[in-house]
């Protein structure tokens, strides 16, 4: 199940379950829109990986299932992101 974590790890953004910004890697590293797609240009600074638009999940399953309220804010080194953002944009994210 994913923690649908409250914030973009990078500039601390909210991003609530019902956002239509919020973007995640496979290992649920999650950002706003404008980080993941112009600051890290689909390439997740941790692992490298390709995003995806998070799933909003129900409202009606959001009660038994609540949201994670933990924020993690970690703001990436835009100077190693970029080094690795150029390595591995071109590459489709089938073949990182
Ligand atoms: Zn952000
Ligand atoms: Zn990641």
């Amino acid at each position: 199940m994913l923690e649908i974590r409250p914030n973009c790890e990078h500039c601390n953004k909210d991003l609530p379950n019902t956002s239509t910004e919020a973007m995640i890697c496979s290992f649920e590293c999650t950002y706003c829109k404008t980080c993941a797609v112009e600051i890290f240009e689909n390439v997740c600074p941790s692992c490298a990986g390709n995003f995806v638009e998070r799933p909003i999940r129900p409202s009606k399953m959001i009660e038994k299932y609540p949201p994670s309220t933990t924020r993690i804010f970690k703001p990436k080194d835009l100077e190693k992101a970029k080094v690795k953002s150029e390595k591995y944009k071109h590459i489709q994210p089938e073949k990182r």
